[in-house]
């Protein structure tokens, strides 16, 4: 398992110079502490594979757990993954790649479909703007702004989220 945290502060459970910098900054914070260890339970049970994961995020409520490489292993056959770690933290979880903004948003949503992706130039600065298509708004795991939210989070810039 890859994460935020090195190895031995997963498997002592105290953090050292680095990983308590880290903490201080805000890089990592007490969830990614809980999802390595979490995870590193479960690769030992063999029930996760090959996982890796840049943060995990509580955004209203609902955990967004970001990576860098394949998504596959945080989700498992299924779903199985996502439903462990739903069940643990006992709240509704997405697994998002951050590979590029699309990937990113696509997963966010998933299964509702994205239209098209725009870049619209405000006064304020540049703003990203994803359509769904009206007929997968009942798709959406939860309301619309809590995903907005997740997106601006996690990509880290204005998005907006449209049903059309
Ligand atoms: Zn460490």
């Amino acid at each position: 398992m890859k994460g935020p945290l090195c190895e031995e502060c997963v498997k002592s459970g105290i953090l050292c110079d680095g990983c308590a910098e880290k903490q201080r900054n805000g890089e990592i914070g007490e969830l990614d502490i809980q999802l390595a260890r979490l995870l590193q339970k479960l690769e030992q049970r063999d029930l996760v594979r090959g996982a890796s994961f840049e943060r995990i995020f509580d955004i209203n409520g609902l955990l967004v757990i970001t990576t860098k490489g394949k998504v596959g292993p945080l989700v498992g056959k299924g779903g199985r993954v996502i439903r462990l770690l739903s069940k643990e933290f006992n709240r509704k979880v997405r697994v998002v790649s951050t590979l590029d903004d699309k990937t990113a948003l696509r997963d966010l949503v998933a299964p509702a479909r994205i239209q098209g992706i725009n870049i619209v130039y405000k006064p304020g600065g540049e703003e990203t703007k994803a359509i769904i298509s009206r007929e997968d708004k009942y798709k959406l795991i939860t309301n619309l702004e809590t995903l907005q939210k997740a997106a601006n989070t996690i990509m880290d810039k204005a998005v907006v989220l449209e049903v059309k």
